[in-house]
């Protein structure tokens, strides 16, 4: 994501955090100085904690977390898949919100000893309603109890939080994945519309800024999710182009450009006796021209890191290698020999049609 830099890695898991972190960091410090300091450091410490517990049952299931990002409005990890099997979709995302439980529970007794019963319970009174709040503030208090509203946020029952998770893999017990999302996803809008409301009403910016991000990620999961089920029929021997141009690492890149204007490709695979050593797509040919101009060869810019598709691939499992290796395009091969290269808009293309005559 863009604006994110790498913290540290726990557990092989890199973990990213996001630079208006350090506006949150400055804006507590005015409010509330040291103190202030402390408690947001305390809240990306269970925020982490929380995504690393989601992140470590995946694991157990055999799906990979590439990295967690810590937003200011919270954090996600973005797993390498999705878990298709309702069970592991349940289990995965109670595991976060479980983790806050947890630490509710374990620290409940000692934190009485350090703090006493009164210091302790005052923000959980002041976030409940029961009291109005004096400006007392112990940090240690206010972190323990950022753990339950991490908890009881995360529970609702609304795409993206852990909770419309919960309900698409309950709700997939007794109808399709792509029912059980547009249900998850309905009710994900009815609670970012709930929250931008009372964020009118009470004239609190943050909770229109989380209806917004509310509504936006309940959308794109939803989509994400219609388009999976919807080229989950196809293969690469599908859509495959029956003819495809290709390069060798000797050609220039004014060679290329010609290519680009008089082919429908831009992405090419580049084969050295009939062996593929690299690929070439846009982005390449693009930056290649800025940095090293015209006449530079293919050799100096492709990439040698893309794998090729078989025609068997599934579109899903494309569009995921897609993401894997961040291209538009990858070399088909069949038993070794390249017979073409598939696009993103190959699979768009796919997409619009079966979804338009379903
Ligand atoms: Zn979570």
């Amino acid at each position: 994501m863009r604006g994110t830099f790498r913290l540290t890695r726990v557990m092989g898991i890199d973990i990213d955090i996001h630079i208006t972190f350090f506006l949150l960091l400055g804006f507590f410090f005015l409010l509330l100085g040291f103190n202030g300091l402390v408690l947001i450091l305390g809240v990306f410490f269970f925020v982490t904690l929380h995504e690393l517990c989601h992140s470590a049952v995946a694991a157990h299931f055999g799906i990979k977390v590439k990295h967690i990002t810590l937003l200011p409005i919270g954090g996600v990890a973005s797993m390498e898949e999705v878990p298709t099997k309702p069970y592991q979709e349940l289990l995965i995302s109670l595991a976060g919100p479980l983790s806050n439980v947890l630490i509710l529970i374990i620290f409940y007794y000692p934190l009485i000893a350090i703090l006493g019963k009164e210091t302790l319970m005052y923000p959980f009174l002041v976030i409940t309603g029961q009291i109005k709040y004096t400006g007392q503030f112990n940090v240690l208090a206010h972190i323990y109890w950022i753990n339950l509203v991490l908890a009881v946020f995360n529970m609702l029952p609304a795409f993206p939080m852990d909770g419309g998770r919960v309900l698409r893999a309950l709700l997939s017990y007794r109808m399709g994945r792509k029912e059980a999302t547009d249900a998850a996803v309905r009710l994900g809008h009815i609670f970012a519309l709930l929250f931008a409301y009372l964020g009118i009403v009470y004239g609190h910016i943050f909770l229109l800024i989380i209806a917004v991000f509310i509504y936006m990620a309940a959308s794109s999961e939803g989509f994400q999710v219609q388009v999976v089920e919807t080229i989950k029929k196809y293969s690469v021997k599908d859509v495959l182009a029956k003819d495809f141009v290709y390069t060798n690492p000797r050609a220039t890149l004014s060679e290329i450009l010609a290519m680009v204007f008089h082919t429908h490709q831009e992405d090419f695979p580049v084969l050295e006796d009939d062996r593929l050593v690299g690929f070439i797509t846009r982005r390449e040919i693009i930056h290649g021209v800025h940095e090293r101009g015209k006449g530079a060869s293919v050799s100096e810019v492709m990439r040698r890191d893309i794998p090729a598709v078989k025609v068997t691939t599934h579109l899903n499992d494309v569009q995921k290698l897609m993401q894997e290796y961040n291209t538009s395009a990858l070399p088909v091969a069949r038993s070794g020999k390249v017979i073409g290269v598939i696009t993103l808009d190959d699979i768009n293309r796919v997409y619009i049609m079966a979804s338009n005559i379903a």
